[in-house]
């Protein structure tokens, strides 16, 4: 049984539907670095919609209705978007999910320091990276800085082409021969992930000189203190922005794929729905997926169920037990990307179950590792319905599974939703060098995940 490459079917109207799909996709990376940027761009494209702040309809009391449309902000970092259904809220929704948070560095709180002539800023990363990879290559800072007043001052510096970048510096291969003896794992060591920020000393300063020019630099440019710091997020992430990859343009290189690629994917399908569906449909854009879904703004936090909660009360179906029928009653596609298939490194694939660029959008059953452990066993029948949802739209569609049994593993937010009893499967798009700097995908992927994701969303 294996599944054909999608990009055989394409006439010249899907192509061109594919490559303007694609080209949104990469403005979207380009403007959504960090879980911050992601949130900020989803509730400005449902506003755009017509979307309305659920903070507000709360606060109005507004009766709610089939075929409205809400969001909920989460601490800036997390979103969610409802489009109301035709049937009650209690017969339970459609949801989509996927997370917006992504590997990097990240700035520790008192981070600054100087020696060698040079100014540094010490770092702890964020989210499962292979240290040797973020090294030598340019990198942007993207954050926000609390000050003590309660002004949040945001930053983006490496972007713009005019903008001087950042980066972290490694050994030259002449003096390498100790480290090129370590394992690969130990090769760059987490302490030294200290990302360079400026060489260039104050005059007349006598004490810390280069760390003078930076603090100047900051008080002149965004009015900070060093010790403003203390509550900042800032994060280093690949300076510059996604490309078309391969001569033949079929794929695209960007940082952040995992998993923006299908948190765009689930926005584009949600916004495609025409009319009222009849289940409510929800699009879950969630963070701290790579630290695994906890705080306020994970998976793991109550947000589902409070905003679900202050939904139902507004659409006249208010109280504990509607809510929790309407939980149980949901279908959902935890929506993440997956391995896809590299000759380079076949070994650690099993092929007749590893996810193939090209080969359209990826249904895992279960992630986990070492006989299932920890992993959403998705139940046959909701596979048996989603194959006849893709079959009946013309989706291009394949399973996957992370890797040989027992060679590795890893989780999504799958099962943290499974707790109240839906029905949830994982949904994704392959995805080359995952967790690198720059990541590779398949333009057809994107593309059958929206037409996918967005018959799952209208699905009866
Ligand atoms: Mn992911
Ligand atoms: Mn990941």
């Amino acid at each position: 049984m294996e599944r054909p490459n999608a990009w055989n079917a394409y006439d010249e109207e899907a192509l061109a539907k594919l490559e303007e799909t694609a080209r949104d996709y990469r403005d979207f990376l380009d403007n959504g670095k960090t879980e911050r940027e992601c949130a900020r761009r989803a509730i400005e494209m449902a506003k755009a919609r017509g979307y309305r702040d659920l903070n507000d309809l709360v606060r109005e009391g507004t009766a709610l209705k089939p075929g409205d449309k809400v969001y909920a902000n989460c601490m800036d970092k997390a979103v969610m978007l409802f489009l109301l259904g035709s049937q009650p809220l209690e017969r339970g929704l459609n949801l989509l999910g996927a997370h917006i948070d992504a590997p990097r560095v990240d700035l520790k709180q008192n981070p600054l320091y100087e020696e060698g002539g040079m100014v540094y800023a010490d770092t702890h990363y964020y989210g499962g990276i292979k240290k040797y990879q973020w090294v030598a290559l340019p990198l942007a800072l993207h954050g926000v800085v609390a000050k003590k007043d309660g002004t949040l001052v945001d930053l983006c510096i490496g972007e713009d082409e005019k903008d001087p970048v950042v980066g972290i510096s490694d050994l030259l291969i002449h003096l390498a021969q100790d480290q090129m003896t370590k394992k690969l794992s130990e090769g760059v060591e987490a302490e030294n992930l200290d990302i360079i920020l400026g060489g260039r000393p104050l005059a007349g300063e006598e004490k810390e000189p280069v760390k003078a020019t930076l603090l100047q630099f900051l008080k002149e440019e965004y009015d900070i203190e060093e010790e403003d710091l203390i509550s900042a997020e800032i994060e280093a992430v690949p300076a510059g922005k996604a490309r078309d990859m391969g001569l033949d343009r079929s794929m695209i290189l960007g940082y952040g794929h995992d998993d923006r690629v299908c948190a765009y994917a689930s926005l584009r399908a949600l916004f495609s729905l025409e009319g009222v569906p009849e289940r409510s449909c929800c699009c879950l854009l969630v963070d701290k997926e790579e630290i695994g879904s906890v705080g306020a703004t994970g998976m793991e936090s109550r947000m589902l169920e409070n905003a679900l909660a202050e939904l139902m009360a507004l659409a006249g179906e208010g109280g504990n037990l509607p809510l929790r029928r309407a939980l149980a009653s949901s279908r959902m596609l935890s929506c993440d990307v997956s391995a896809g298939f590299d000759p380079l490194y076949a070994s650690v694939f099993e092929k007749k179950n590893a996810a193939f660029l090209g080969r359209g959008v990826c249904f895992t059953k279960y992630t986990g590792s070492r006989g299932k452990a920890h992993a959403n066993d998705a139940n046959a029948e909701f596979m048996g319905r989603l194959r006849g949802i893709m079959d009946e739209a013309g989706v291009a569609w394949q399973t996957a599974e992370l890797g040989k049994v027992d060679v590795g593993g890893g989780g999504t937010i799958a099962y943290i939703c499974a707790r109240y009893g839906m029905e949830v499967i994982d949904s994704g798009v392959p995805v080359l060098s995952m967790h690198a700097p720059w990541e590779i995908i398949n333009k057809a992927d994107l593309y059958e995940a929206v037409k996918g994701y967005a018959a799952f969303l209208g699905s009866p």
